[in-house]
């Protein structure tokens, strides 16, 4: 297209993919590459909460999440080992849908759109300079020692739960169980690891199930597990990030992982990436430079969610320490206003 720079998108994760989207619809050129093949399956809890959705109204996608089959999202109850909360109304409602749907969908959309998509191709750039933006998603931990946390997911199929999202906290960390498409359930937990720990997958994989006689095991005991559903990550590193300190245009968890207990991780890759588009559409059309469209975005992504990271950090360490999850249950379960402030503060 004359006068219309091309744009390459590292990464076709929910943000590059909502990203080649955006600049589609506004008739910029774009490439995506993504290191891995539509459809596959991500550790991810896949509720979608939080101002994210209104970004997916705004770029025309909610709907085909709809035709993908994604459910709502209603209520949620917490388990501890010995206290629960009632299932109790969401303040707003979250949309649920499997990566595996949803990622194949959003790169559908894309190529629909006249966006070139190469998959299974990792990208060999260093250096991303201009026309080049990363959306490579979470960076490699950069803490002493390794960073302590790893992520499971799988699918299962009859289970049924008491609320749309169930959240079971334990002194290894946590498992989400909630609805998705197909009537399915995904259970996706965020676990720590002890250092003496022998780190074989087939071991791992029995933390989604809970431990003997806890709420959790309980609710799985008649699950159907999904095998090829199944996936881990390791990793992950938890430290807030600003936008403002890298030297490249970023977006998603590029930029910076919020803690997954929020369940706002998803919702921070839509907004970032809808944050982008109009900045690297003026810079398409000759209307902006790439240094000026890069502190654009990154002012407005750190306006955007200085605060929820910091409430995350927050809400992350107590949800986490073993010590508060009895008092902090049973606190949820007398104060419903507790959780629905942490719920809204922190998306
Ligand atoms: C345990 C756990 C539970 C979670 N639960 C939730 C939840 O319930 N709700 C929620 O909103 N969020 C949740 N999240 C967070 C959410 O999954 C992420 O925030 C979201 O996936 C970020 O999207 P992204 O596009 O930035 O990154 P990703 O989805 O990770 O995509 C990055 C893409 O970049 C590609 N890539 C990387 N390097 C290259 C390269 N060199 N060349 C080509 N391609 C490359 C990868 O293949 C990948 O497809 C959870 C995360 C974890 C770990």
């Amino acid at each position: 297209m004359a006068g219309t720079k091309h744009i390459t998108i590292v990464g076709g994760g929910l943000a590059g993919l909502t990203l080649g989207i955006g600049l589609r619809q506004r008739d910029v050129p774009v490439k995506i590459y993504d290191a891995g093949n539509y459809p596959r399956h991500r550790v991810c809890g896949e509720f979608i909460s939080g101002r994210g959705q209104a970004t997916l109204e705004r770029l025309k996608l909610r709907e085909l999440l709809g035709q993908a089959g994604s459910v709502c999202a209603q209520t949620a109850a917490f388990f501890s080992e010995t206290k629960s909360t009632v299932p109790r109304s969401l303040p707003t409602p979250a949309i649920c849908i499997s990566r595996f749907t949803l990622d194949a969908a959003l790169a559908k959309r894309f190529r629909e759109l006249g966006g070139e998509l190469r998959e299974g191709e990792r990208s060999r750039i260093e250096d991303f300079g201009e026309g080049i933006v990363r959306a490579t998603g979470r960076r490699a931990q950069a803490e002493k020692n390794g960073s302590p946390w790893f992520g499971l997911k799988i699918h299962a199929r009859n289970v049924t739960l008491a609320a749309d999202l169930e959240m079971h906290v334990s002194s290894r960390g946590y498992v989400g169980l909630c609805k998705i498409n197909d009537g399915e359930v995904n259970v996706c937990g965020l676990f720590r690891k002890y250092a003496d720990e022998n780190g074989e997958s087939k071991n791992r994989r029995e933390l989604l199930r809970g431990q003997l006689g806890s709420s959790l095991r309980e609710r799985l005991a008649s699950a159907k597990f999904i095998e090829n559903s199944f996936c881990a990550v390791a990793g992950i590193s938890l430290r807030p990030q600003q936008a403002a300190a890298r030297a490249e245009i970023c977006i998603g968890d590029a930029i910076t992982m919020i803690p997954p207990v929020t369940g706002n991780g998803m919702s921070m890759a839509f907004e970032s990436a809808e944050l982008a588009i109009e900045q690297l559409a003026a810079w398409s059309r000759n209307k902006l430079t790439w240094n000026e469209a890069r502190q654009k975005i990154a002012r407005d992504c750190d306006a955007m969610f200085a605060r929820r990271l910091a409430w995350a950090k927050w809400l992350q360490h107590i949800i986490l320490a073993p010590a508060l999850q009895n008092p902090l249950i049973a606190f949820a379960a007398r104060n419903g206003r507790f959780w629905r402030m942490a719920f809204e503060r922190t998306r």
